[in-house]
């Protein structure tokens, strides 16, 4: 899952500044140009890359099953700095994961979009100039019927088939 760091503005107020951006920079630039600020722009906050997966005959599935860390509220990492060392199977959404695993994101996720030679989608924060228009789509974790993995006995039986994955 891509989050922003501290330092940067409250997740509410992220699309503050955009009018400091090139307008639609992600129809103008490739994923591998973008600066480290447009590239976490992109992030929708939709929280679903934080759902546990299962690989099933060869085929990626989604579970219902949260990251422990993941707030099912605000769809946000409550760890996010440090990340990778309490959680050792966080990935990284950087170029590489979204280039050569995208099975481990939601059709949803802006990264895989624009992979795809995709547009965005209207309720994207970035074409709403909204942070919270992700959760107002029903496009995020948001009020959905979630479990910690801390309860998950057998994965098998959180399997989810939802459309926007
Ligand atoms: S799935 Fe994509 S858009 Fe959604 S939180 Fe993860 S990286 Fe961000
Ligand atoms: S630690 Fe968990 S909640 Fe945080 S980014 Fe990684 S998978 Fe998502």
């Amino acid at each position: 899952m891509r989050f922003w760091p501290e330092k940067n503005p409250l997740p509410k107020n992220r699309y503050q500044n955009i009018a400091s951006f090139e307008p639609e920079f992600w129809k103008k630039k490739a994923l591998s140009d973008l600066s480290p600020e447009e590239w976490e722009l992109l992030c929708d906050g939709c929280g679903k890359c934080c759902l546990n997966k299962l690989e099933r005959r060869g085929k990626i599935c989604f579970t219902n099953a949260r990251c422990r860390f993941l707030d099912p509220e605000s769809c946000l990492c409550r760890i996010y700095e440090h990340r990778f060392e309490k959680v050792f199977d966080c990935r990284d959404i950087n170029l590489k994961t979204v280039l050569t695993e995208p099975e481990l994101l939601p059709c949803t996720c802006a990264y895989r979009l624009l992979a795809q030679g995709k547009d965005l989608p209207s309720w994207h924060p970035l074409i709403t100039g909204r942070a919270d228009s992700v959760h107002q789509a029903g496009m995020s974790l948001k009020g959905r019927p979630l479990i910690s993995e801390t309860e998950v006995k057998n994965y098998e039986d959180y399997i989810i088939d939802w459309p926007d994955l």
